[in-house]
């Protein structure tokens, strides 16, 4: 579903992305760690075009990712991000938020985008919520909203930067269970967190970042069980 060939990219002398192969398979769900710098959401930005590359391919469903235009956009609808700030619309109720894509990008009526997000809404807890606007939402039901958002384009791939990291500790869990619901649904995830019960519950594979470079990739309890990197080794004995 996702394929990362031989990428590249630098950030002026820094060598953020170091030769990077990825393969994520359709309904696979891989959790990125790594210390803070390593390129974890670099690496996400590129998947949905938000950076460049410098060298190297990424094809999403077997197709190159699109320079510009229309189909740039329609892969973005495909590539759905979550991000650790919601980045919700504050002007718009949050019914409202779950529709603009459908209606802009996918072209649905109204009444059908209407309909598709109560259920995503309901999907994730908050239908009751939908006439109310972002700041009236707490972080927990910001960030379930911005999923449901991301839900309604119907993508093909989900990407999470660390979106829970901005929550407060009793709202992290109402958000990885989506997460976990959204993973045991089949779809297809590349989740960077800390959360590591998360990556133990959900987590088809850890993939371990250290600067730039994939270092090490294992299933959960392979990884956690027994790193085989000093780096990766090292990093688990801070985190866990
Ligand atoms: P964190 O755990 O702190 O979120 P990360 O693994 O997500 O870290 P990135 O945000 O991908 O790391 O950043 C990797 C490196 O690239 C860091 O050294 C960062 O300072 C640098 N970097 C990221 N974005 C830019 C940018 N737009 N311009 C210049 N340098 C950048
Ligand atoms: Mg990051």
């Amino acid at each position: 579903m996702v394929a990362m060939r031989g990428v590249q990219k630098h950030f002026g002398s820094l060598h953020v992305l170091q030769d990077i192969e990825l393969e994520v398979a359709r309904g696979e769900v891989v959790v990125v760690i790594g210390p803070s710098g390593s390129g974890k959401s670099t690496l996400c930005r590129t998947i949905n075009r938000l950076e460049t590359i410098d060298a190297g391919s990424i094809e999403i469903d077997g197709r190159p990712l699109p320079e510009e235009g229309k189909a740039l956009a329609d892969l973005r609808a495909d590539v759905g991000m979550v991000f650790q700030s919601f980045n919700l619309f504050a002007h718009k109720t949050i019914r409202e938020n779950v529709t603009l894509g459908p209606i802009r990008v996918r072209k649905a009526s109204k009444a059908d985008a209407d309909r598709r997000a109560d259920e995503l809404l309901e999907r994730v807890g908050i239908q009751a919520q939908a006439d109310k606007y972002p700041a009236q939402l707490s972080g927990g039901q910001q960030q379930r909203v911005a999923i449901a958002r991301a839900l309604a384009m119907d993508p093909k791939v989900m990407l999470f930067d660390e979106p829970t990291s901005a929550l407060d500790p009793e709202m992290i869990k109402e958000v990885l269970d989506v997460m976990v619901d959204l993973a045991k649904g089949g779809m297809t995830m590349i989740v960077v967190t800390h959360e590591m019960g998360f990556a133990r519950t959900a987590a088809d594979r850890v993939l371990f970042m250290a600067d730039g470079r994939i270092v090490e990739q294992n299933t959960p309890d392979q990884f956690f069980t027994n790193p085989e990197s000093d780096r990766a080794k090292d990093f688990l004995g801070k985190i866990l």
